[in-house]
């Protein structure tokens, strides 16, 4: 063996680095094994840009993220740029479409329960405001003011740059974890020809989390999405505007909807709009199927989308990509998560030893999931409520 450690880390992407970082403030020694290079685009948290949103049918979720804040503002202190940009959030659609974000109506109820701010716009007032064009006139829509955009290259690099100036936190790339077992009261993993041994783990493989999770013998109920982004040349109307979430009830079967949106921004593709569609296209069944290449019927439906409803964009995308990421989804709704996100004690002989963050929209949340992963590992409890995100036995496959 050649190192010893508090805590391993198995994922550097933004909830390891993220774990990482928070354990280091702590002064634990802390190990980020990471498969790929640091900011690889292979995994979930490829691109540029993440709604951060308040927007949730259920209220944990919404407190957690507005916890997250102040966080985001420390983080942010450390970052050459803005990590956040609070342009607004807004969700329009038929009230009671459920999207894999939630629905209007759930939304509205919790905002209200937290005495959240948010503006309910009619299609008239949204079109005007923010020049989409042919919105059926019976729906609505709702603007929450403190979303926003997130930039994802810049907090990766802050979190990046912070844990590894920290004196206890080492951090390594090309290590992919290919091995890992208990040794009396420790673990060992085996990354990259290395053994490590620690105290305690965080696993936050992403969509890669299967064959990590074999080596503790469980499976989570998950499915994976790869999901389609396209860049449209802004010609004229407002390239400023807050980030959008369409939601209506399924068209045709190969046609869920639920198309959203991002305002332009100068760290991603300057001159263009990206749209991305909320829902999987395909579903994989394994991360090995994954090549990254956007599905071109899903790229051409949201050109559509742009012809129709955005006369300020080229319908004629410049740019397209792919990005997956794992799900829990609802049975009777395969566009619909039956959580937000799992975050938990691995359910391995009682232990707690063994963290895990996987599936779900989980950027938002950054530096708060550092935090709680912390707590977990290091305290052994959070104060955070994280009830609804329990690995739990419908949750395992
Ligand atoms: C298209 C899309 C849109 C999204 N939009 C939003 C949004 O608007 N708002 C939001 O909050 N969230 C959103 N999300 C979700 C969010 O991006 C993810 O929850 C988040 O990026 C997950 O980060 P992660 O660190 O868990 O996973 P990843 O970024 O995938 O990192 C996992 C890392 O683990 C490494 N790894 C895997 N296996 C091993 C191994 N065996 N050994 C060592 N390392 C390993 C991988 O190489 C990878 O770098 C979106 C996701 C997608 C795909």
């Amino acid at each position: 063996m050649s190192d010893t450690y508090d805590v391993i880390v198995i994922g550097g992407g933004a909830v390891g680095l993220a774990a990482a970082h928070e354990c280091g403030a702590r002064n634990r020694r802390v190990l980020v094994v990471e498969a790929g290079t640091f900011f690889n685009d292979d995994g979930s948290s490829s691109g540029a840009t993440r709604q951060f949103r308040v927007q949730h049918d259920e209220e944990t979720p919404a407190r957690l993220v507005l916890e997250a804040l102040p966080l985001w503002k420390a983080l942010e202190e450390s970052a050459e740029v803005p990590l956040l940009h609070p342009v607004g959030c807004l969700w329009f659609g038929e009230d009671d479409a459920v999207g894999s974000t939630g629905d209007i109506k759930s939304a509205v109820a919790v905002m209200d329960a937290l005495s959240l701010p948010y503006e309910r716009l009619e299609a008239p007032q949204i079109e005007r405001r923010f020049g989409f064009h042919g919105l059926p006139r019976d729906w609505n829509g709702i603007l929450q003011p403190d979303g926003g955009l997130i930039d994802v290259g810049a907090t990766l690099r802050t979190l990046h740059r912070t844990a590894d100036a920290m004196p206890h936190v080492t951090l390594r790339d090309q290590s992919p974890v290919t091995h890992l077992e208990r040794d009396g009261g420790r673990w060992q993993v085996t990354a990259a020809d290395n053994t490590y041994g620690a105290d305690k783990l965080v696993v936050a493989p992403g969509p890669f989390v299967d064959p990590v999770l074999a080596h503790f013998g469980l499976r989570l109920d998950r499915t994976l999405w790869s999901m389609v982004n396209a860049w449209f040349p802004i010609k004229d109307g407002p390239a400023e505007g807050p980030v959008w979430v369409n939601l209506r009830r399924p068209g045709p079967p190969d046609d869920p909807g639920l198309y959203y949106g991002f305002p332009e921004v100068a760290f991603d593709r300057p001159g263009h709009a990206r749209l991305g569609g909320n829902f999987p296209s395909p579903v994989l069944d394994d991360i090995a199927a994954y090549d990254k290449t956007p599905d071109p019927a899903v790229v051409c439906r949201i050109a559509s989308w742009v012809k129709e409803h955005m006369p300020g964009l080229d319908p004629e995308p410049a740019f397209a990509s792919a990005c997956i990421a794992a799900q829990l989804v609802r049975p009777e709704d395969p566009y619909a998560l039956r959580r937000e996100l799992l975050l938990d004690f691995a359910p391995i002989d009682g232990g707690d030893d063994v963290v895990i963050c996987a599936t779900g929209w989980v950027f938002k949340l950054i530096p708060l999931v550092g935090r709680i992963c912390a707590d977990l590992v290091c305290e052994g409890a959070t104060s955070y409520d994280i009830s609804p995100f329990r690995i739990s036995a419908d949750t395992l496959g």
